[in-house]
């Protein structure tokens, strides 16, 4: 099935799917539980337009790559091009927010960081990013206070505010923007809190952005 960005009203938008810019280490209580330390440059990375999928349908894990992990993190779609912009106008190209999952090859991640190596094979392979429905900027009375989270069977696995944020939307979005063209269409995947674990077979999952609410289930590939 062909991907499309969709509103929260099953309404299509009339943009197209383009690359994923994502951010590491955006909330403090992940880099604890990942061990690692807060860096004064934001860790970007980047996942192609074949990575996007609809996280309405089942999730499809890779098989026989190790623990694949849940990733909960607050998406930005981006509606204008976006270049050296500065944090105070970055919003204006901003179509609205969704929830997604930036699912991560954690063992497959291991080795690549031993190794030194880019983390593409790890985080950018196909169906990496199940991205939910999109809720109009207008909407929102603070991106900085929205809250979040996943549960896994019924169990609280994720949850977070997005005034939890190292970075802020608009800097993180004014950050990116001055290495790489956000064009009408991108998505940004803007970090996740702590929480991440290995996603099984037949596990269902509930994400949750303030009222927004959806449900899927894990297939193996
Ligand atoms: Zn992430």
């Amino acid at each position: 099935m062909t991907y499309q960005h969709n509103d929260n009203n099953g309404q299509a938008i009339a943009l197209p799917a383009g690359k994923v810019v994502c951010v590491g280490q955006n909330y403090h209580d992940h880099i604890k539980e990942m061990g690692s330390v807060t860096n004064e440059q934001a860790v970007l990375f980047m996942k192609p337009n074949t990575a996007i999928c609809d996280l309405r349908q089942p999730l499809s894990i890779p098989a026989d790559k190790g623990e694949c992990h849940n990733e909960a993190e607050i998406s930005v779609l981006i509606k204008s091009p976006l270049s050296k912009v500065t944090p105070e106008q970055v919003m204006a190209g901003v179509w609205g927010l969704g929830i997604g999952l930036d699912l991560t090859l954690r063992e497959v991640q291991k080795s690549l960081k031993a190794l030194g190596r880019p983390w593409e094979l790890a985080k950018a392979f196909d169906r990496s990013a199940p991205l939910s429905p999109f809720i109009a900027l207008e909407q929102f009375d603070d991106v900085q206070n929205i809250d979040f989270s996943l549960t896994v069977n019924d169990q609280l696995r994720q949850s977070g505010n997005t005034k939890q944020m190292i970075r802020p939307i608009a800097q993180l979005l004014s950050t990116i923007s001055e290495s790489f063209t956000l064009l009408p269409g991108d998505v940004v995947l803007t970090g996740t809190p702590a929480g991440v674990g290995p996603l099984l077979m037949g596990d269902q999952l509930t994400l949750k952005m303030a009222e927004f609410s959806l449900t899927t289930k894990v297939k193996r590939e």
